[in-house]
């Protein structure tokens, strides 16, 4: 097993919604958005009083090229989670979790005392109903390392879609994490050299890659596979 490369639960992740993705974000950084780093410091308070001006500093201070016309919609956001009751104050947070049986990793956003033992903090809109499918997938990840590394079973995590000012519990089934080992299993394979597949329908309309993928630009899907 020694020899097995640690992987990421993102990345393991992103394969799951494209491996070609995957492959071309291999060994690179990625840059945070000012969504993600406003969900950010919007999280840490959720479950005291929250300011809109104080955690907008915060966030100006993260990300400097942040314009202060998103002001009005991070205090949206800030408006919707403060109306939301039942948020708890989180144990611990951005947790370094590990499984060394299955060579994974990975940051837990925030940890709690009861259950749901850990949340995930998104910097999407809320689905409609429940949770999206990568992040059942990112759920699973962190239950798998959380699991082996506290010795008790996790039924499921929350998700917090912070801009919708929700937070949704996620129970795990079995297939959530069957999904997760295949997309491990790719992920594996891509890493080792194999060329990834496609998809069958990858959501290239929500992609930062059109540009490396589509025939009118860089590098074409069908070059890659
Ligand atoms: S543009 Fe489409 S095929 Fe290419 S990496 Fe993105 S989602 Fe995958």
């Amino acid at each position: 097993m020694s020899s097995i490369p640690d992987l990421s639960i993102s990345g393991v992740v992103t394969t799951s919604i494209c491996p070609v993705r995957f492959h071309l974000e291999k060994g690179t950084g990625r840059t945070e958005s000012w969504r993600y780093t406003a969900a950010k410091q919007i999280s840490y308070r959720l479950g005291d009083p929250l300011d809109a001006e104080e955690i907008w500093a915060e966030v100006r201070l993260l990300q400097k090229d942040v314009d202060s016309s998103a002001f009005t919609d991070f205090a949206g956001s800030v408006r919707l989670c403060g109306s939301t009751t039942g948020w708890r104050r989180y144990r611990e947070a951005d947790v370094a979790v590990r499984s060394e049986t299955h060579r994974i990793h990975g940051i837990v956003d925030k940890v709690f005392f009861d259950e749901p033992f850990f949340a995930v903090t998104r910097p999407t809109p809320a689905p409609t109903r429940g949770v999206y499918h990568a992040d059942r997938l990112r759920v699973a990840g962190y239950a798998i390392c959380l699991e082996e590394m506290l010795g008790i079973e996790i039924a499921g995590g929350m998700v917090e879609y912070i801009h919708s000012g929700i937070g949704r519990v996620c129970t795990l089934e079995p297939i959530d994490k069957r999904r997760f080992f295949r997309a491990l299993q790719e992920a594996r394979r891509i890493t080792k050299g194999e060329l990834p597949k496609k998809p069958l329908r990858p959501p290239c309309g929500t992609c930062p890659h059109g540009d490396r993928c589509d025939p009118t630009g860089g590098t074409r899907l069908s070059d890659l596979l």
